[in-house]
């Protein structure tokens, strides 16, 4: 299975919101719930990821938290 974004590379991880294959290169990756002491993982295809995480006005191109 390659991934649906790039076509490239192997994917290795599915989008949790419209669940098409990632390669880790195009899968956006982060951290929630760091104020209760719980953290869970995010990981997500750039479009559900600006859509549904990022306040508005901010694109996942603009996003450099990593
Ligand atoms: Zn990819
Ligand atoms: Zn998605």
């Amino acid at each position: 299975m390659l991934c649906q974004l790039c076509k490239e590379r192997v994917a290795c991880i599915r989008c949790m919101e419209c669940g098409i294959h990632l390669c880790s290169h195009c899968v956006k990756l982060d951290l929630y719930g760091t104020g209760c002491g719980c953290v869970g993982p995010i990981h997500m295809c750039p479009t559900c990821f600006e859509k549904s995480w990022l306040p508005s006005g901010i694109t996942a191109e603009s996003y450099h938290a990593f």
